[in-house]
């Protein structure tokens, strides 16, 4: 366990809601949901999500805390807005459960096996790196790391191939590839949002 999760724990003891509202993007609409269940309904993953949005919100009303931070349904929102364009009450659903995510990873409670976690770490480092993404890297990576690295890169061989004859894949973006101008301004903005993100963390904690 983490020092900053007993933290959370000390301070926001035996009320989850309150801890959310304070920690989570958007947390504090999590009490004008009225379980009608639509935003479940209308989740093209909802049947595959062990507790679908309408449940997680239930969840920390009752203040099951662990059971919602360390489950792997927040990493399974695709950000298709289905939730939010249907939900009767308004609640940014997506954005709560995307706030959900990224306070888990941040007590570190996210699950380290979930796919969906490692793609978005894979995805934020080949971003930050050059301030372009790198899909051929990014997707040797997640071979890797997520499937079976060379048994998915020789079942994919002929799409490969198919890619590299109509130029839709240059080898050469292994070696180098696509740069923003200024790495070193992106990299001083990214320290930036950090640094208010820490101070934020801070004054709540
Ligand atoms: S659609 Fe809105 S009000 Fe209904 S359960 Fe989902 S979040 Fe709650
Ligand atoms: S935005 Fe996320 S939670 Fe909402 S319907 Fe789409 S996948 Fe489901």
């Amino acid at each position: 366990m983490t020092d900053y999760n007993q933290q959370m724990i000390e301070k926001y003891r035996e009320n989850f809601l309150k801890e959310v509202e304070h920690n989570v993007e958007e947390g504090e609409w999590v009490k004008m949901c009225m379980q009608c269940g639509v935003c479940s309904g209308s989740c093209p993953f909802g049947p595959y999500w062990e507790h679908p949005p309408q449940e997680l919100f239930m969840m920390i009303r009752a203040g099951k805390r662990d059971e919602v931070l360390k489950s792997d349904s927040m990493w399974m929102c695709t950000s298709c807005y289905n939730c939010i364009a249907r939900c009767p009450r308004g609640l940014p659903i997506t954005h709560i459960i995307h706030g959900l995510a990224t306070y888990a990873k941040r007590l570190g409670l996210a699950p380290k096996e979930q796919p969906t976690a490692k793609f978005a770490q894979l995805f934020w480092d080949n971003l930050t790196k050059t301030g372009r993404v790198n899909e051929l890297k990014l997707g040797l990576a997640l071979y890797f790391k997520v499937g079976e690295g060379l048994k998915t890169a020789l079942e994919n061989k002929d799409l490969g191939l198919a890619m590299l004859k109509a130029k839709r894949m240059n080898p050469f973006e292994l070696v180098g590839g696509h740069k923003c101008k200024d790495i070193k301004g992106l990299h001083a903005i990214l320290a930036k949002a950090e640094e208010i993100e820490e101070r934020k963390i801070g004054m709540k904690a």
